[in-house]
């Protein structure tokens, strides 16, 4: 059998071992939702860690958002439906 090959086989599966293993460590943060409590963004539907999230407090409720886009538009709305907006959320 070519020496060549059995190199090149070793060195394949290190490069994949290598790879899967940094791709788990990166992916480790963002995976780590067990223990995480999720919370779903009203404007776009994603669902964001309280430590991801923007969190505005609108009306004495706390909501997250994914971005700070996504509570502008969530904060316009609310300012459309009801007639005094609660302002008291402020940034942080
Ligand atoms: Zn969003």
């Amino acid at each position: 059998m070519p020496r060549i090959l059995f190199f090149l086989a070793i060195g394949y599966v290190l490069y994949r071992l290598v790879k899967t293993l940094f791709r788990k460590r990166m992916t480790q943060p963002s995976r780590r939702t067990g223990d995480v409590e999720t919370f779903r963004d009203p404007v776009c539907g994603v669902y964001v860690t309280s430590e991801d999230a923007v969190i505005a407090r609108l009306n004495g409720e706390k909501i997250h958002f994914c971005s700070t886009e996504c509570l502008e538009k969530y904060r316009q709305d609310s300012e459309n439906t009801s007639p005094h907006a609660d302002e008291s959320g402020g940034s942080k």
